[in-house]
């Protein structure tokens, strides 16, 4: 079950890197591994690679992709 955030209890920062790729990271998923949780942070080309995957998986996504047509601008 997937529980979408709509109130963001930590914003994710600028500080926070992709764990794929180490670019700054707009999303933040929580997964449970047995009691306990884990997150994982993903840029937004890493986190719409494994989207599906993701949502199937993970009981929180915090999605602020939103946020990256504001500060980053297309690298294309
Ligand atoms: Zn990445």
């Amino acid at each position: 079950m997937v529980i979408e955030s709509s109130t963001r209890v930590v914003a994710v920062t600028t500080a926070e890197r992709c764990d794929r790729c180490g670019a700054r990271a707009f999303v933040r998923t929580t997964f449970a591994a047995g009691e306990d949780l884990h997150e994982l942070l993903w840029c937004g080309h890493h986190f719409a690679a494994y989207e599906s995957k993701i949502r199937e998986q993970a009981v929180l996504v915090q999605d602020e992709r939103d946020a990256i047509d504001a500060t980053v601008p297309p690298l294309d």
